[in-house]
């Protein structure tokens, strides 16, 4: 009974080769990036076709349900369908044109998936952002993308409306909503009644597709594009070999839409791979909801971030069965190799990580059938040549600590950002010698594996050595008192900075006199790590940005008294 299971996943496998080998070879600069593409056309299209064929498996390309029992099931030919209409909207009640640029605010409800499709098939430039935002954030945006049109919600749209006056480039308003607004236009009526035709633009690799705000730690948020190649044909290596998916595979990644995670994970990587992308509307980030979720539904992939298994392996999970779940992965931020050891301990699965930014793709990655060094991002994923240099972009010898860097010349890869859009200074800030420097630390060990050091602005330099927060995080977390911490740098007379850790203790310690268990922590990460003294501060909660990234540069700030 193994051989067909064997034999169609192998099938799945030569399926996924019909579509993307072209795609993976220029992903490992075997061929050039061609003058065409769009991957509504060139991937999602393929898919569709094979699936109208009975080639595809029969899962779905798009799964979503809510906490309130509402299912959401698209085939990828129900997915061209839909967004031909949606596409539709956008070209005509919407009069937007092609390389006009429009903001999309909205929850993880489906028209989300639609409207980025429906982006990719009228050549508009897609603009995502978080629900978090707020009125003056959104004019902000308006104002500096010159946005023609926003979509959102009811929960957003007096935010937009208390700011219209002001923004002389938004033309139209699109509002998600069962009800209709005043001065909106109803993307649901819209859609009914949208015809079915429509044929894709036919994009250059090279035109803008995507704009992403960053989450702006460093002043104002800037703006990142990407072309239609960048993310639709620089995904394909790691949708295949980082989450390792096939066509059979339903991937649950449960990043929120204005995190750049939401279309590197829920869209690009799955569906190159014609994997099914399933989708958690959930509120919030619950442990019961997650394990439950990964429970009743037959996922075999998962992704979520590393502050999120943190939270799962202290929940609990050895009372659950993940019957179908295979291969777990995260990223956006550094991943304790203590939670990765619980989480293997308590599910039996590794967890693959992997390192990028809103500017690139998969930067290093943890491929499937390579050994795990936990602690470690993994090796460089092409077709990037990853290198750690110094401040003159020379090249370090492995094992020095030093800037992590991509190479950018001769020729700059086409899956890297194409510039901060009105900011020539900032683009070219980032380029020293013949790399693109990406702001964060880490070292390159004998066989190719990168270690996160922290961001260049986390580093802390106490009395001369330099010392990451992840390391001290790393050790902080093995005690079993310790939830979760977050270390910062904070000013002292003697050595210029110190070391500070701010700890969330695990329930079973709150009682615990805090004076006794700071020396305690401080016993151990001495014996794991440091010679220096670390101070402690005991907190009930760190602060965390809508991607659950512990936000350091907040504590710093607050410890030298910055605003
Ligand atoms: P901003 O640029 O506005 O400060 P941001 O850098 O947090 O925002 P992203 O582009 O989403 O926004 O995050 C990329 C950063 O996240 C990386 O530069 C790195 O600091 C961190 N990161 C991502 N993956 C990992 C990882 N596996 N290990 C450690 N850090 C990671
Ligand atoms: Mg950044």
């Amino acid at each position: 009974p193994q051989l067909p299971s064997r034999l169609f996943h192998k099938d799945n496998r030569r399926l996924v080769s019909q579509i993307v080998s072209h795609y993976e070879s220029i992903n490992r600069c075997e061929q050039e990036l061609p003058e065409h593409f769009n991957f509504a056309s060139d991937v999602l299209d393929k898919w569709s076709q094979l699936e109208k064929d009975g080639k595809r498996p029969a899962t779905a390309a798009f799964w979503w349900i809510n906490d309130k029992g509402d299912e959401v099931k698209w085939s990828f030919e129900e997915l061209g369908f839909l967004s031909r209409k949606a596409a539709n909207v956008l070209s005509n009640p919407c009069e937007l044109q092609r390389g006009d640029r429009v903001i999309v605010i909205l929850p993880r409800i489906p028209e989300w998936w639609l409207l980025n499709v429906a982006c990719m098939r009228t050549g508009i430039v897609f603009i995502p952002g978080t629900s978090q935002l707020t009125a003056k954030d959104i004019f902000y945006r308006l104002q500096a993308s010159k946005a023609k049109c926003i979509i959102t919600n009811d929960t957003l749209a007096p935010a937009v409306d208390s700011v219209i006056p002001d923004c002389q480039f938004l033309k139209t308003k699109l509002i998600v909503s069962e009800g209709s607004k005043h001065g909106w236009l109803n993307f649901q009526e819209l859609l009914k009644v949208a015809p079915a035709d429509h044929n894709c633009v036919k994009t250059k690799s090279r035109d803008p597709m995507l704009i992403y705000f960053t989450s702006g730690s460093t002043g104002p948020p800037k703006m990142v594009e990407h072309s239609h190649s960048s993310y639709g044909i620089g995904f394909t290596v790691s949708g295949r070999y980082w989450l390792n998916l096939t066509p059979s595979d339903i991937f649950w990644n449960t990043s929120d839409t204005g995190w750049v995670k939401s279309v590197w994970s829920s869209v690009f990587s799955p569906w190159s791979s014609g994997s099914c992308v399933f989708i958690h509307s959930m509120p919030r980030f619950e442990p019961t909801t997650i394990v439950n979720t990964l429970s009743r539904y037959p996922i075999t992939t998962f992704c979520t971030a590393p502050t999120a298994y943190c939270m799962l392996v202290q929940h609990g999970l050895t009372r659950y069965k993940f019957m179908s779940l295979r291969h777990c992965v995260t990223g956006g931020e550094p991943l304790n190799p203590e939670v990765m050891n619980q989480w293997k301990t308590q599910t039996g699965l590794d967890i693959y990580e992997a390192y990028g930014q809103t500017e690139t793709v998969t930067i290093c990655a943890n491929v499937k059938g390579m050994k795990i060094k936990p602690g470690s991002m993994g090796k460089a994923s092409p077709p990037y040549d990853v290198q750690v240099v110094d401040d003159q972009g020379d090249i370090l010898p492995r094992g020095e600590e030093g800037n992590i860097a991509i190479r950018i010349k001769p020729t700059r890869p086409f899956c890297l950002f194409s510039q901060y859009l009105d900011n020539p200074e900032k683009t070219a800030s980032t380029e020293h010698g013949n790399f693109y420097i990406t702001g964060d630390r880490g070292i390159m060990d004998e066989e190719g594996y990168f270690w996160f050091v922290g961001r260049s602005d986390d580093i802390i330099n106490s009395s001369g050595y330099r010392i990451g927060p992840f390391e001290v995080e790393s050790a902080l977390i093995q005690h079993p008192a310790v939830a979760e911490s977050a270390v910062a740098s904070s000013p002292d007379p003697i050595r210029g900075e110190v070391v500070k850790a701010f700890v969330v203790l695990n329930p079973g310690f709150l009682s615990h006199d805090p004076e006794k268990l700071a020396l305690e922590l401080q016993e151990h990460v001495k014996r794991l790590l440091l010679p220096t003294n670390i101070q402690k501060e005991f907190v009930q909660e760190l602060p965390k940005t809508v991607a659950g990234k512990i936000q350091r540069k907040v504590l710093r700030n607050k410890e030298w008294g910055r605003a």
